[in-house]
């Protein structure tokens, strides 16, 4: 059994050998934590040709040895870590052309690199990880069903602290509980709970608005394990739901619902948009629904590929995507629904719960 990390990389030298690259020098961290395992916060993965060899520093002596194994070298720099890169390429006397990760790196990286790795012929490379990282394999689908599940777990369990009177911080600080308490290493990103007319912004800051009867309130959470994150968002209302609430609701779920049921790989991201965007614009409601229908979801919680108007790019076999619509109204509210899927030929495998209907509080 080949281990899937050294799979990855052989992957990587195919193409470095394509493009007449020497190396590809690696700082993007859930791109080392793909290619080798390290969790750590600081380090520079060099792939060569020949070797790949991890550059980390004291703090993580002992844990990058244990967490890479055979998949890479560790050198624990004393100093700075761009002196000891340039110093081990030095070592590798051919190693000239090196691909470096354009799309993320800063400008005062670039320049660090530039004048530590003196005659380097630094060759743009953004993006080829996240490229292999798209596809995921079993084991990466499982970890993200069992965030998905205890994701889903948490909330059924922190929904009934949703009550009039209640704070937003307070809902989401028993949701975080429900979470962690359930396995979730990290929150992927910080939760939402924004409740009557907060929820309106899509990117809601928690606050602390105390929640009143008759409120929509959507949550939008997530969960990680094993690195792997899910996202879901749920929107419910305390008491009983106005006939605008359940309006808008239903449209959100009906979308939502042909989206997951008409989505397949193949499809462009585009056309995977407007299964959803199709439903709420027929009902004239196209304008509150800003934002796109989904992303990929892995080790980052919003990563390739996307699921909006402007990939016209056909969707990978096996990457997992969110399914989110929503609809905004400024000063009134907002309803989003979302759920994670994988994608096959055939259409979407749900990976989360899928509990969309609608949950009136008491
Ligand atoms: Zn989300
Ligand atoms: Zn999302």
């Amino acid at each position: 059994v080949v281990d899937a990390r050294e799979a990855r990389q052989a992957a990587l030298r195919e193409r470095l050998a394509a493009d007449e690259l020497d190396g590809l020098i690696v700082v993007h961290l859930p791109n080392i934590r793909y290619l080798t395992g390290f969790t750590g916060s600081s380090g520079i993965l060099l792939v060569l040709r020949a070797a790949t060899i991890l550059v980390t520093d004291f703090r993580y002596e002992a844990q990058a040895p244990a967490e890479v194994g055979s998949a890479a070298s560790v050198e624990i720099a004393a100093a700075d870590l761009w002196d000891r890169v340039a110093r081990l390429l030095r070592g590798n006397g051919r190693a000239r052309a090196l691909g470096f990760e354009d799309d993320v790196t800063t400008v005062a990286t670039v320049r660090r690199a530039t004048q530590a790795i003196a005659g380097a012929d630094l060759r743009p490379t953004g993006g080829w990880v996240e490229q292999l990282r798209v596809r995921k394999s079993a084991a990466e689908v499982t970890a993200i069903r069992e965030a998905a599940r205890l994701a889903g777990e948490a909330f059924d369990a922190a929904v009934q602290a949703v009550r009039p009177g209640v704070t937003e911080r307070d809902v989401a600080a028993v949701l975080e509980h429900e979470l962690r308490t359930r396995g979730s290493e990290w929150h992927p990103f910080p939760t939402i709970v924004a409740s009557g007319p907060r929820s309106a912004l899509p990117h809601a800051r928690t606050g602390g608005r105390a929640i009143e009867r008759g409120d929509l309130v959507l949550i939008d959470f997530g969960a990680q394990l094993d690195g792997y994150c899910a996202d879901l968002t749920r929107t419910v209302v305390v008491g009983r739901a106005d006939e605008r609430q359940r309006a808008m609701y239903d449209l959100v779920r009906e979308a939502q619902r042909r989206a997951r049921e008409g989505i397949r790989a193949g499809m462009s991201g585009t056309a995977a948009d407007a299964l959803a965007r199709g439903v709420i614009e027929a009902r004239g409601h196209g304008p509150a629904f800003g934002h796109s229908l989904g992303h990929g979801l892995g080790l980052e919680v919003h990563e390739e590929p996307r699921l909006s108007r402007s990939n016209g790019e056909p969707l990978p076999e096996d990457a997992v995507v969110t399914i989110e619509p929503g609809v905004y109204f400024v000063g009134w509210g907002g309803v989003r629904l979302e759920d994670d899927v994988r994608l096959t030929g055939a259409g979407a495998e749900l990976l989360s719960d899928g509990r969309t209907e609608l949950r009136e509080l008491p």
